[in-house]
C-alpha cells in the first residue's frame, strides 16, 4: 500500500470577498487513508473554511497542504483540475448545490463530463451506465434518474449529493456538515450509507459537524476546533471517555446524556460568554476569556498543540489529564 494520505495545513488565510478573514490559523493535522477523522467545534469556528482549504476551493495564504505525498498548497487551477476528482465535497444542504432545472440523472453525470475519464471522455453510453451505478451504489432506483432534485426528500436529496461526489472516484470526501439538515431517523440512515460506501469504497472522510454524538458515532478519531484552531485531536474513545482540554470538556458536557451511551453523567460546564470574532482573537489562549481553567500565562502565551500517550494532542497549559 502506497498510498499515503496527509494533510498539514500551516497557517490557512481565506479570503472572503475583498476582506482577508483569518478563519484558521496554525492547524495541523494529518488524515490517514481510509479512516473517518471528526471535525467539531461550534458554527463559525472555522470548520468550513478549513474544509474548503482542503479541497483547496480556498486559496491559502501560508502553510502547507500535502495531499498523498504531494505539496498542492500553491498549485493553480489548472494544476488542480487532474486532482479535483480525488478531492470532493459533501455539503450540508444538498439543494443549493443541485440546479433545480436538471434531472438527476443529469446532475450525477455532470462530473462524469466535466472531467474526462483515464481513457479521454467517456461516450454517452458510458457516462450513462456509471450513472446507474452510481444511483444505485447510493440507493436511488433507476426511474428516479428522471425526476427532479425538487420531488425528493432531504435524505434523499442527500444520496444524490454522495453520488455526485462519488462519480469521480474519489480518495478524500470531505462532508460538511452532512446530516445537520435532516430528521435524526433519516441522518442514521445517511451515516449508515457513508459507512457503507467507506468500507466497499475504501474512501477517507474528513467529517464535520456541531453536533458531537454523530461525530462520535463516525469518527474513529476527532479532532476539536475552536476559533480557527484545532484545541484537540485524538482517538475518539478515548478523547469523549477523558477530554484533555477544558473546551472539549465543555462541549462534551453539553451533550444530553441519553445521546452518548455508556458515558458516565458528568457536571455540565457551562461557558461563559460567545466566542470571541475570528477578526480579533484574544491574545495568548484563544480560550481563555471563557476558560474555567484560566491563569495568568494563558492570557499571554499562546499553547500549542503537544502530543500527550496514546495518539493524542491538546492545546493548553494545563492539561486536564
Ligand atoms: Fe484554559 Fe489556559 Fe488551557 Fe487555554 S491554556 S484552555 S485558558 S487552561
Ligand atoms: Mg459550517
Amino acid at each position: 500500500l502506497h498510498l499515503r494520505k496527509q494533510f498539514s495545513v500551516g497557517s490557512a488565510l481565506s479570503r472572503a470577498g475583498r476582506q482577508t478573514v483569518q478563519a484558521v490559523d496554525d492547524v495541523s493535522f494529518q488524515v490517514w487513508p481510509g479512516e473517518t477523522l471528526g471535525l467539531v467545534g461550534e458554527s463559525g469556528c472555522g470548520k468550513s473554511t478549513l474544509a474548503r482549504c482542503l479541497v483547496r476551493l480556498h486559496g491559502i495564504t501560508a502553510g502547507a497542504l500535502r495531499f498523498e505525498g504531494r505539496d498542492i498548497t500553491h498549485l493553480g487551477s489548472a494544476a488542480l483540475r487532474p486532482l479535483r476528482p480525488r478531492l470532493q465535497m459533501v455539503f450540508q444542504d444538498p439543494s443549493t448545490s443541485l440546479n433545480p432545472r436538471r434531472r438527476v440523472g443529469d446532475l450525477i453525470a455532470e462530473p462524469l463530463r466535466v472531467h474526462p475519464g483515464p481513457q479521454g471522455s467517456r461516450s454517452a453510453g458510458e457516462v450513462q451506465a456509471r450513472v446507474r451505478e452510481l444511483a444505485e451504489l447510493v440507493g436511488l432506483r433507476p426511474e428516479q434518474l428522471q425526476r427532479f432534485p425538487h420531488e425528493f426528500s432531504g435524505g434523499q436529496r442527500q444520496r444524490i449529493g454522495i453520488a455526485r461526489a462519488l462519480a469521480l472516484n474519489p480518495r478524500l470526501v470531505v462532508a460538511d456538515e452532512p446530516v445537520s439538515a435532516l430528521d435524526v431517523s433519516v441522518q442514521a440512515q445517511v451515516i449508515n450509507l457513508l459507512a457503507d460506501l467507506q468500507e466497499r469504497l475504501g474512501l477517507t472522510y474528513l467529517f464535520i459537524a456541531h453536533d458531537l454524538s454523530v461525530v462520535r458515532q463516525v469518527s474513529s478519531r476527532t479532532a476539536v476546533m475552536y476559533l480557527g484552531s484545532i484545541v484537540e485531536i485524538g482517538p475518539t474513545d478515548a478523547l469523549y471517555a477523558q477530554p484533555a482540554h477544558p473546551y472539549t470538556a465543555a462541549l462534551i458536557s453539553s451533550v444530553p446524556v441519553p445521546r452518548v451511551s455508556g458515558a458516565a453523567r458528568r457536571p455540565r460546564i457551562l461557558l461563559q460568554g460567545d466566542p470571541p470574532s475570528p477578526l480579533n482573537p484574544p491574545p495568548g489562549c484563544r480560550f481563555h476569556p471563557r476558560c474555567p481553567a484560566a491563569t495568568e500565562r494563558c492570557r499571554t502565551e499562546r499553547p500549542m498543540l503537544q502530543g500527550l500517550s496514546g495518539g493524542r494532542q491538546v492545546a493548553c497549559h494545563f492539561p486536564l489529564n
